[in-house]
């Protein structure tokens, strides 16, 4: 007898959703947490009365995941504010437009890539992981504003900084799932009554189905012995030297369901428990390079920069005086108790990745003041803020970038090939897309592949 059925590593989305799904299904499931904290990368909390997120801004769910994975549990996401054009910055002019002024002249054309995306299967869309977009878009048309549209939301959605060279096939499920389940190119929105909500919301599920959330406990090694999945190691939380060793409290389940990114997983998975080609698949999707990292800032102003529609996520290619690419929206034109009363709170970011040097630290500052330079230009009105945050983005990062060949079938699979019970629910592994959804998404595949079976049927969305 083991001391649950299933032991989920890591409280963010993926880790909850997982955990909440199987207890739903009656296992005894224990989910695992370092820090003290619930919701993992996509954490919110509070500084000087403003509402910080370390990582998610926006949900990106149509519907049929993170929403659908909550009805399942017995709870209720609801949307709040989504947005629904997209301001761009013109680089040539220095001017801000709409993203619709780029295709309204190819509107039949673009109809044409709808209509052919939506009769394209998902498991046809597989085939183009190692193409980039407009090799897909090019066989429909070579209207350039219909391009634009895809490859901007690349870079909304994914913080895609090369846009020309970002991955046809997790591009096109995105889209795809959006044109049928919201007739639009894209839909991402603010979860009502906050993100804190959403974590704490899937946590009371574990609870109230007999299973623990423990914060505040690292887990050293993943135990596996005989090809299976055996149990964990907990660190001992007091420990005072700091090289102290294997004075562990072993806990025992049949399940271990992994949910750290690829450039973490090694320093708990024993990698000699797995095959060299899939460890070589991890380590090659770790590497810097392949990591998105940007120069992000808050910012807080007393009147609203009136250049763009509050709720829209503004994004652009080329910044004036950096020369990278980004987004920024408002965030309390979707959510205004996230800053003190009188107070417009921004979030924006400006991608390095393409430099790979997110390492020297001197440069990284270089690109900070660069960045803040380029923001002025944009929205003079930011000037004069009353509050600002820097934050980079890398250690943790958002995700793996998605070009040509590092995705769909190029990423290392969600179940160890050789350990039976060991799972690796993360978006960084096989999965589409990019975020908090995949990442709930990523929880959802493996509690299937747990209990065999699907848990409501896959034409209500993909599955990975
Ligand atoms: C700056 C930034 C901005 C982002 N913006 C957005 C956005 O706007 N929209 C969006 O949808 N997504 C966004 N994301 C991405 C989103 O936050 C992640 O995709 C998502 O939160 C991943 O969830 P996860 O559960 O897969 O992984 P994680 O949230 O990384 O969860 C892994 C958990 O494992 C825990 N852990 C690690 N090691 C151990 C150990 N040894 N023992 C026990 N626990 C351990 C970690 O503390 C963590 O809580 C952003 C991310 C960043 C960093």
């Amino acid at each position: 007898m083991t001391d649950y059925d299933a032991i989920v590593i890591g409280a963010g989305a993926a880790g909850l959703s997982a955990a909440a799904l199987l207890a739903t299904e009656g296992q005894r499931v224990l989910v695992v947490e370092r820090s003290n904290f619930l919701g993992g990368r996509g954490m919110a909390t509070n500084d000087a009365g403003y509402e910080l997120n370390l990582g998610a801004h926006l949900l990106e769910d149509p519907g049929s995941g993170i929403t659908r994975i909550f009805q399942h549990v017995g709870k209720e996401l609801r949307h709040g504010p989504h947005n629904t054009d997209m301001p761009v910055w013109n680089h040539v002019t220095g001017a801000w437009g709409s993203i619709r002024d780029r295709y309204s002249g190819g509107k039949d054309q673009l109809k044409k890539v709808i209509h052919a995306l939506l009769a394209t299967p998902y498991e046809e869309l597989d085939q183009w992981d190692d193409r980039p977009m407009r090799s897909w878009i090019s066989q429909y048309t070579d209207h350039e504003g219909v391009s634009d549209l895809f490859e901007f939301i690349s870079v909304m959605e994914c913080m895609t900084e090369d846009w020309w060279d970002h991955s046809a096939s997790d591009n096109l499920f995105n889209r795809k799932m959006h044109y049928s389940e919201r007739r639009m190119a894209a839909y991402s929105f603010w979860p009502e009554g906050g993100w804190d909500n959403l974590f704490t919301a899937l946590r009371d599920v574990v609870v109230d189905r007999g299973g623990e959330v423990q914060l505040g406990k690292r887990v050293s090694r993943v135990l596996i012995a005989d090809g299976e999945a055996k149990g964990i190691a907990l660190a001992r939380p007091d420990a005072v030297l700091p090289n102290e060793i294997f004075h562990d409290e072993i806990v025992t389940a049949p399940v271990v369901v992994s949910t750290l990114p690829v450039w973490h997983v090694l320093q708990i998975v024993p990698e000699q428990q797995l095959p060299d080609w899939y460890v070589g698949q991890i380590k090659y999707l770790a590497q810097d390079r392949w990591r998105i990292s940007w120069a992000g800032l808050y910012v807080a102003i007393e009147e609203p920069v009136a250049v763009i529609d509050r709720r829209e996520i503004a994004t652009w290619l080329h910044s004036p005086i950096g020369r990278t690419s980004g987004f920024m929206f408002e965030m309390t034109a979707m959510d205004p108790s996230v800053a003190p009363e009188g107070r417009h709170l921004y979030v924006m970011g400006s991608m390095l990745h393409r430099f790979n040097r997110a390492r020297d630290i001197d440069f990284v500052k270089q690109k900070f003041d660069e960045f803040e330079k380029d923001i002025e230009i944009m929205w003079p009105a930011l000037r004069s803020h009353v509050f600002k945050r820097r934050h980079y983005t890398f250690d943790p990062s958002f995700g793996v970038i998605q070009k040509p060949g590092l995705v769909g079938r190029f990423r290392p699979h969600w179940k160890a090939p050789n350990v039976s019970g060991l799972y690796f629910a993360s978006e960084t592994f096989k999965s589409r897309g990019i975020g908090v959804d995949r990442g709930a998404r990523a929880g959802l595949t493996c509690a299937e592949d747990i209990l065999g079976r699907r848990l409501w049927p896959l034409d209500e969305g993909w599955r990975y």
